[in-house]
């Protein structure tokens, strides 16, 4: 396995592999390495001959100095882990490699779906994030890509992304790992005291009531939501940030669910200082 700092031997290694007639299977990460994270680089593996994982704790993405401070590394479990996995290049670039002149002027602008939901939450996030992902797609070139659903809007986004400005990706969207206790994996999870760990699955609690409750013949999102932020409400460790039920392909916020149309139900709490995500597919009812 190769560690490569700069973008141009990242460039020249991918275009060896795909001279070879390998495809060139791309994983983004902000490491600190864990089973959600190798899931998707065993799925590139399984598609692809040649696999890329980038390693990058994206400043560009977050909103607070202190969150970005205080995010989780570990190069040396992340090059062991990688290697491990069969990874081909783990890149590995500094700050300054990315970004010469600081934040760029030029940022990839999300939309509207960009300023929603976790957007609203975090302001500038996914202009960030939709910036990195551009550079490191133009950076390995042609190639598969994959993203975890437990990030759902920002998978969305990415294949809006691609799609809407012609990149040479396919993006592949991976399922969520999760722990026994139905605990999303998370790098953040780590932060949480054993009591807060102890609390967070109700986040996945909440999510299954809600496939559960739609199972049942309930249609409409708002009893949905109120079921969820009721449940999270009622965790004194949680502090409910939003619960939603969007359309899957349009990510708009129907009233009713309508037979055929697949919906997803997010979640986002804060557990002292810690702020988890999570989502589910809800199960699509015919009539
Ligand atoms: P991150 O390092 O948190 O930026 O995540 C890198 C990639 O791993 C993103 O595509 C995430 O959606 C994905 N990922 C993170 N956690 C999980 C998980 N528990 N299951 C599946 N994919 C995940």
């Amino acid at each position: 396995m190769e560690v490569i700092e700069r973008a141009a031997t990242l460039r020249e290694a991918a275009d060896a592999a795909r001279g070879r007639g390998e495809t060139v299977g791309f994983v983004a990460t902000m490491g600190d390495l864990h089973d959600g994270h190798a899931s998707l680089i065993h799925r590139a593996r399984a598609d692809t001959g040649f696999i890329v994982v980038s390693i990058f704790v994206n400043p560009l993405q977050f909103d607070s100095v202190k969150d970005l401070h205080e995010y989780p590394r570990a190069p040396d479990h992340d090059r062991a882990t990688a290697e491990r996995l069969g990874v081909d290049v783990v890149f590995a670039p500094e700050q300054a490699e990315l970004y010469p002149n600081g934040p760029p002027e030029i940022t990839v602008d999300p939309g509207p779906l960009g300023a929603r939901l976790e957007g609203a939450s975090r302001p500038g996030h996914f202009a960030g994030v939709l910036t990195v992902v551009a550079k490191l797609f133009h950076v390995v070139g042609l190639s598969r890509t994959y993203f975890g659903e437990k990030d759902a809007q920002q998978l969305t986004l990415v294949r809006r992304m691609v799609r809407q400005l012609d990149f040479a990706i396919d993006v592949v969207g991976c399922p969520t790992v999760r722990d026994r206790d139905g605990l999303a994996l998370s790098s953040r999870n780590a932060r949480l005291t054993p009591e807060e760990r102890a609390a967070a699955p109700i986040l996945f609690e909440a999510l299954s009531d809600a496939a559960v409750l739609l199972r049942q013949g309930e249609r409409d999102a708002n009893v949905l939501k109120a079921h969820m932020a009721k449940l999270i409400g009622a965790e004194p460790l949680a502090k409910l940030d939003h619960v939603a039920v969007v359309d899957d392909e349009t990510w708009e916020e129907p009233q009713r669910l309508g037979p055929g149309r697949p919906a997803r139900a997010l979640v986002a709490a804060r557990f002292g200082q810690t702020r988890l995500i999570d989502n589910l597919l809800l199960p699509t009812m015919q009539n």
